[in-house]
């Protein structure tokens, strides 16, 4: 597993879970969303009525799961959580829906990847808070409707646009988490720090906070890691020096690359002389999965302005030669 994903890993497991604030003050950034689930959760208390249906979209790791965790305790109700590749048959699916209790919230990660059968049944639910059941087969066959309580749906998927229209139409709301800057990754890691009992000061949080791409969920990581090196090489805290050469013994740059995203500009630059190159020509030269490429590395590459994409293909930016310290590209468009 790369140290620098944002999905989550097994060893995070545990941390992952404690290091979730509960209460929307807690949760560091993401100022719009923040402030228009605030304003929906307060009216919707304040008319005892279930919450609109919440669709949050986003990278992974950027607090999804522990948003709808917040609101759900926000709101003073249960919630439960699901994901769409868990959700095998429609009768999986009617099972949950009939357990919910009035007012509940249930989270289905990862929604764009729930079967067709299944996504229908969810339709009337989300609709009407109705099931409808075929009983019998063939020419005897009819349908009931049962009542379902009403119900806040979160769902949560990587990209709106996997989603199906009938689907994301029935969502009132949809917000779309967005990458964290320094200074809230800052916050972030000293929040996790106190709680873990790691000593840190600003300027050791800030130097993982740089390194963290963005991702409270790498940030996290990273700062468990720092830590361990912190204990054994180290005095104990976390200063700025410690933290640089923790992350440079973990072999995380200054940017927060790691050996496979500088090899990938490696390869542009060396063998495709800083590209243009084809999504499917660059995959088979790095021995990646084109998916794998565009959905992993291409993202943070691009948001650091090390890579651009043009129609004619991926382009390594002067920055990219810059940064592996590579002499600038001669006489190509750049
Ligand atoms: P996602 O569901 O988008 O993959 P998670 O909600 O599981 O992300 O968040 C991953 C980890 O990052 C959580 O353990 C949580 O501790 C941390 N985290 C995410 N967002 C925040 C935030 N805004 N403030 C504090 N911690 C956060």
């Amino acid at each position: 597993e790369r140290l620098l994903s944002a999905a989550l890993h097994v060893e995070d497991g545990e941390s992952d879970f404690s290091l979730r604030p509960r209460r929307l003050a807690d949760f560091i950034g993401q100022g719009k969303v923040k402030e228009s689930i605030a304003i929906f959760i307060r009216a919707a208390l304040e008319r005892k009525e279930a919450l609109d249906h919440v669709l949050l979209f986003g990278p992974p790791g950027l607090g999804k799961t522990t948003l709808a965790g917040i609101i759900a305790s926000e709101l003073g109700v249960a919630i439960r959580v699901t994901s769409g590749p868990a959700i095998e048959r429609p009768g999986d699916l009617a099972a949950i829906l009939t357990n919910l209790a009035p007012g509940d919230v249930l989270f289905i990660d990862e929604i764009h990847r729930l079967s067709r059968p299944v996504e229908e049944i969810l339709y009337p639910a989300m609709e009407d808070f109705a099931l409808d059941i075929v009983i019998g087969k063939g020419p005897g066959a009819r349908s009931i409707r049962l009542d379902l309580p009403r119900f806040t749906l979160i769902g949560a998927t990587t990209r709106a646009g996997l989603l199906t229209s009938p689907l994301r139409d029935r969502f009132g709301v949809i917000s779309r988490l967005e990458y964290y800057r320094v200074d809230e990754l800052v916050q972030i890691i000293m929040r996790a720090a106190h709680i873990l009992g790691v000593p840190i000061d600003g300027d050791g949080a800030e130097e993982i906070a740089r390194r963290s791409r963005g991702t409270p969920r790498v940030g996290n990581r990273l700062l468990k890691r720092v830590r361990d090196y912190a204990q054994v090489k180290a005095a104990g805290i976390i200063t700025r020096a410690v933290a640089a050469e923790a992350l440079h013994f973990l072999e995380v740059d200054p940017l927060g690359l790691d050996q496979t995203d500088r090899r990938l500009l490696q390869i542009i630059i060396e063998k495709f002389r800083g590209g243009p190159v084809g999504l499917e020509t660059l995959a088979a030269a790095a021995g990646e999965e084109a998916g794998t490429l565009e959905d992993v590395f291409e993202p943070y590459l691009m948001q650091v302005g090390l890579l651009v994409r043009t129609p004619r293909g991926r382009v390594a930016t002067p920055a990219a030669y810059r940064h592996l310290g590579l002499p600038a590209k001669q006489g190509g468009q750049q």
